[in-house]
């Protein structure tokens, strides 16, 4: 059983992917954290972001038991890992392992740009989960300012706007939802509103699939 949720950055499929995964009791991947973690260890390894070649290697070396959050969420991290994310050999590795992992038992939730599309296309359901780049770019303003950092709105709103430019521009998986993913719009939602929505889109899709 694989539910599957895509969108665009800071649209909350994070949080959202994480309350679904422990409200079912299933595993969750967050596969954005595998170009994160690719991008990273050519960033320490002092290596170029754009040679193919390396970044597929580095791609095929990854532990996915070695992914930490707290050490990949760096915005620059984030930067970095949509550039590497553009290459088709780095993809095939990543991909490869992401499918492995969504076969896990009793079932799996992973989330990124190319699930639905991609990686798993036959997913029992299929997310796509976006807010307008305004909104997007305020959470994520609110979030840095919570935690008690600074942030300049400006930078983040053209930030938002540059990291979708490219993942939906990219000619390999681009981002764009499953012809038959439901979207949800959380524009207008808290996370709690965005959890009974997804959950309710699951649980008629999972009945559907008993
Ligand atoms: O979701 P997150 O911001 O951690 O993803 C970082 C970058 O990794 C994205 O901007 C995107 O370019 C890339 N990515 C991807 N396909 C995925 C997940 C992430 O191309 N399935």
């Amino acid at each position: 059983m694989i539910i599957a949720i895509d969108g665009p950055s800071a649209a909350g499929k994070g949080t959202l992917s994480r309350r679904i995964a422990s409200e079912y009791g299933f595993h969750h991947l967050d596969t954005g954290l595998t170009y994160r973690a690719t991008a990273k260890a050519l960033l320490d390894a002092g290596l170029p972001l754009d040679d193919e070649g390396i970044a597929a290697r580095t791609a095929q070396a990854l532990d996915l038991a070695d992914l930490d959050r707290s050490v990949l969420a760096r915005h620059e991290i984030g930067e970095a890992a949509s550039k590497v994310a553009v290459m088709p050999a780095v993809r095939r590795a990543l991909v490869e392992a992401q499918r492995a992992f969504s076969q896990k038992e009793p079932g799996t939730v992973l989330d990124g740009r190319d699930i639905g599309t991609v990686v798993c296309p036959d997913a029992a359901v299929k997310l796509y989960v976006t807010a307008a780049p305004e909104i997007r770019a305020q959470r994520r303003y609110d979030e840095i300012l919570a935690g008690g950092g600074k942030a300049d709105f400006g930078a983040i709103f053209e930030d938002v706007k540059r990291r979708d430019d490219r993942d939906m521009g990219r000619a390999d998986s681009p981002l764009k939802p499953a012809e038959d993913a439901h979207l949800l719009d959380t524009s207008e939602m808290d996370i709690e509103a965005a959890f009974r929505a997804a959950k309710s889109i699951i649980d008629a899709a999972l009945s559907r699939h008993a």
